[in-house]
This record gives C-alpha cells, structure tokens and sequence, in this order.
C-alpha cells in the first residue's frame, strides 16, 4: 500500500513537472516543408532559403503568437486569421520576405504591420533591432506583451500608422512591410539607408499583388525586382 502511494505520488510529481509540449517537431516539419516549397513551388529566383532565417524560424514558437482559436493550426503551412481583419503570412511566406531582406547581426529592421508579432520575433533573432508599427491598437498591445513575455528585448512595438515610417529611429538598414500597398510609401523611401534593402507587397495595375524586393543603393539609386504574386491585407491609413 505503502510503495503503491509512492508510485503514485512519483506519477503525480512527474506530470506536475513535466515541461508543457513546445512543439518542436512540427517546427521541424514545418522548415522541411519551407525548405520543399522554395526548392520546387515558390519564388523561381530564389530556390533556397538561408540556413539563418530557418534557424531564427526553428525558435520562434509561432503557437505562442498568435490567438488561442488557431493555435492548433500554427505550424500549417497556411495564412491564419489573427483577428480585426489580420491574418498571419503562411511560413513560407515569412521565410522568402526574411531571406530577402538578408539581415545581418548589426542592422536596424523596421517592420510595417505587426499583427501576431511572429514576424517581428523571426527578425528579432537576426537583428541588432526591430522597430514594428501596427495601426490597430489592440493587435499592437497584444504583440507587445507576447513578445515581452517571450524575451524578445530588442522588438519594439508602438501602435500609430507605419506609412509615416518611426522617424525618431530612422534610418533603418532594412524595411519590411507586411501589409499590401499600391505605392511605396515615400517616408519609407527616405527613411532607408543607402545600400538599405525593403520588401514590400505591391498592388499591380491588374490588381495582382506582387511581393517587390526594393534596393538603394550607396548613392541613393533606387531599383526595383518583383519577387512573387501575392495576397495581403490592404496597407491602410488613419483616417481613411
Ligand atoms: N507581420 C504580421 C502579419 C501582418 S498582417 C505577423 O507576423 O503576424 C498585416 C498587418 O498590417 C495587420 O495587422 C494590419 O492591421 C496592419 N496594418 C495595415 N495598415 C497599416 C499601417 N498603415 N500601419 C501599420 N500597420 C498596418
């Protein structure tokens, strides 16, 4: 009776103890897919995706991020709703934005459309600094407390329309904006350091949205690559 309780305080203890399910096998799935996808179905230019974005995407727990409801569905290589009209790119999609971007450990990121945070986090893990703006300000208070929570001390969140850019931190080495626009905004432009690099969704005039790699260069010189067509909530302004 007696060793019988002890086995059964053991179990008890054990289950007490036993770390919550981080869900590391389904990141891992969910790189091998990312990685599966660009070698055969994505961007044609850019087969591969670099081993520091997978790496960065491999510790972020994208379940932690975003609402309760889809949280099951979190490492599906899908867009998920994350409330007020927002939804969260697929992973793929995260992956390809971040490879172009080509972060480096020293740079200044600013991120247009916080949504989730889960973007912002990614960055977090390969830049110095992430500057995020989202316009609805329950989406960018609930960012801001997850990724605190999480560790993330170099993302800073404020709520407030990006199209104006974070003029008090500019110049950024790298922009990344995650909300589809019909123009690249111009405070953008001119808060992007030479040799700065931005990715952006693009309307089209035939209303297809292409993914847009942006670059300046050392003296200034703008040029532009279209990268892939896809779907993004509508970068909006305040007031309209
Ligand atoms: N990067 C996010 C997904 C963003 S979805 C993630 O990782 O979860 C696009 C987001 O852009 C939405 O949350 C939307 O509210 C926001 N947004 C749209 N227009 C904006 C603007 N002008 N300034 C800042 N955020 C904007």
């Amino acid at each position: 009776m007696f060793r019988q309780l002890l086995l059964f305080s053991a179990l008890l203890a054990l289950t007490a103890f036993a770390p919550v399910p981080d869900r590391a096998a389904e990141r891992d799935l969910m790189i091998l897919t990312i990685e599966n996808m660009a070698a055969t179905a994505g961007a044609e230019r850019h087969r591969t995706i670099d081993s520091s974005v997978l790496s960065a995407m491999r510790k972020v727990p994208r379940h932690l991020l975003v609402p309760e409801e889809v949280r099951a569905r979190a490492y599906q290589n899908t867009p998920l709703p994350i409330g007020y009209d927002a939804t969260i790119s697929q992973p793929y999609i995260v992956a390809l934005m971040t490879d172009l971007l080509e972060v480096r450990p020293e740079h200044r990121v600013l991120e247009v459309g916080t949504g989730s945070g889960y973007q912002a986090a990614v960055l977090g893990h390969l830049a110095h600094h992430v500057y995020t703006i989202e316009i609805v300000e329950p989406l960018a208070a609930r960012a801001k407390a997850q990724l605190a929570a999480l560790g993330y001390a170099n993302v800073h969140v404020r709520a407030g329309d990006g199209y104006a850019g974070w003029p008090a931190e500019a110049p950024f080495d790298r922009i990344i904006v995650t909300a589809g626009a019909d123009h690249v905004p111009q405070p953008l432009l001119d808060q992007l350091a030479p040799g700065g690099r931005m990715v952006i969704p693009l309307a089209q005039t035939d209303n297809e949205m292409q993914l847009t790699l942006i670059t300046k260069s050392k003296n200034g010189g703008i040029s532009r690559e279209k990268v892939l067509p896809v779907r993004f909530v509508p970068l909006v302004r305040s007031g309209s």
